[in-house]
């Protein structure tokens, strides 16, 4: 398989996922690879976390999207380090396989920023696993806050960073605090439960404009979110958090949605890197002063042809995926590269129920409450892979809209 493959794919995110499609759809030989055997679909993770959807909602197994698409290969491996040179990646368990193209499409991991205590102790929200993994915690305090004397406090969670994540799960775990909890454990239980929503900015949701941030803010408070603005977190320890001002907030749970930056495989790879650990590509997404080397994605710190920096979205990677892909084919025949065009859709957050902030189109055309509510729902239900995850994340959206219900156990364990 591998003295024939045209294109090596690392990464089956937004991206990769993407790019595959459009070389397979045009019959160039690829290999995607990836780590998980599954394509995790990020902007939903905060309601696998909230237990609002399934898991099997926002994961789809990448050789189910691939398996009509007969020149491309799936491979489940992690991929160790990469051989810019001969265009090669070698996995964890030693194999090499060369093409004579190479995509980079591995995505971003969390940011600590070098806080101490935070990896240690916070649930950061990137991964199918982080996000199970806070589902869990979550239950398990409920539980224990129900039953055990020394947790009469209810559970007190604090999220970290005040960008479209966090607002989405602090939104979500407020309304599992007002809504769900009184009928699940006890109204008395949901009385004492609180969630701080903490920045060392002056305002949530940075790139918005200040009537969607105003709007935002009101919408949390609302749902019983607490803000602390203004004073960055400098410690976090397995029952607090300690911020720049001195001032501390108790915690049983931390949620880390402080940023993202690109993983070890390109901090390993020696390719130059930018803001973010990430790599400043060239306008046709390729690795600067490189051949036929491409960064996509969350990998990328990508710019449009007036050298516009592009956003860390799902559907800039899906875009550059598909544009990487064409100019590949373009390369493979001997032709030239164009620089990559991003049609801008604008940007959008959920706050909860009948509630969310949008931005739509390049003109950033402001709309809130309901409309940008059912927006960014036929957004989402669009970008998702698979009729089968759509259909089933459109049920568990009714249900938990009808009735708040929450059908859906999370599968991983309180460690
Ligand atoms: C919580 C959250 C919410 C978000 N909400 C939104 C939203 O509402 N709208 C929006 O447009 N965008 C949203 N985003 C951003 C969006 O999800 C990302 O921009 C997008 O996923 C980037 O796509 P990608 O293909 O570059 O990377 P990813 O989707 O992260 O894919 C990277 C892939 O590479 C694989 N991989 C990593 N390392 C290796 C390795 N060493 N070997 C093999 N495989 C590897 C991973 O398993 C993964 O499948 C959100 C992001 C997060 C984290």
């Amino acid at each position: 398989m591998s003295t024939t493959t045209e294109v090596i794919i690392v990464g089956g995110g937004f991206a990769g996922v993407a790019c595959a499609r459009e070389l397979g759809r045009r019959g160039i030989r690829t290999l995607l690879i990836d780590k998980n055997s599954y394509h995790q679909f990020q902007p939903l993770l905060y309601q696998v976390a909230a237990s609002q959807i399934g898991v099997s909602e926002v994961t789809r197994p990448l050789r189910s999207i691939f398996h009509r698409t007969r020149n491309v290969k799936v491979l489940t491996a992690e991929v160790a380090s990469i051989d810019l040179d001969s265009h090669s990646v070698t996995t964890t368990d030693g194999h090499t396989y060369p093409g004579r193209m190479l995509v980079l499409a591995n995505g971003a991991e969390p940011n600590f920023f070098n806080t101490p205590g935070a990896q240690e102790h916070a649930y950061p929200l990137y991964s199918i696993r982080d996000a199970t993994r806070l589902g869990t915690a979550l239950v398990a305090a409920l539980n224990t806050a129900n039953t055990e004397p020394t947790m009469e406090h209810g559970v007190r969670v604090v999220v970290v960073g005040g960008g479209p994540t966090g607002v989405e799960i602090s939104g979500a775990i407020a309304e599992n605090f007002k809504y769900v909890v009184p009928g699940y454990f006890s109204p008395e239980l949901a009385e004492k439960c609180s969630v701080h929503l903490v920045d060392m900015l002056p305002n949530i949701l940075t790139p918005f404009d200040d009537k969607s941030k105003a709007y935002a803010e009101k919408q949390l408070r609302k749902k019983g979110v607490q803000l602390k603005l203004g004073s960055g977190v400098t410690n976090v320890t397995p029952g607090s958090v300690t911020f720049a001002d001195d001032t501390t907030l108790p915690a049983d749970i931390v949620v880390w949605a402080g940023g993202l930056k690109a993983g070890r495989l390109i901090a390993e790879s020696g390719l130059p890197l930018g803001r973010g650990g990430r790599v400043d590509v060239s306008p046709d997404l390729k690795a600067p002063g490189l051949q036929g080397v491409y960064v996509l994605g969350d990998t990328a710190n990508m710019t449009d042809a007036q050298g516009n920096k592009l956003p860390q979205l799902g559907s800039c990677a899906q875009q550059a995926g598909k544009w990487a892909a064409k100019n590949i084919a373009s390369e493979l025949t001997g032709g030239g590269t164009k620089p990559f065009e991003y049609r801008d859709k604008g940007y959008m957050a959920m706050i909860g129920r009948g509630a969310a902030v949008a931005e739509l189109g390049r003109k950033r055309r402001l709309v809130h409450g309901p409309v940008a509510f059912v927006a960014w729902l036929a957004v989402h239900l669009v970008l998702l892979s698979g009729g089968r995850q759509r259909a089933s994340a459109l049920i568990s959206w009714a249900e938990d809209y009808l009735s708040h219900s929450r059908t859906h156990v999370v599968l991983g364990r309180a460690d």
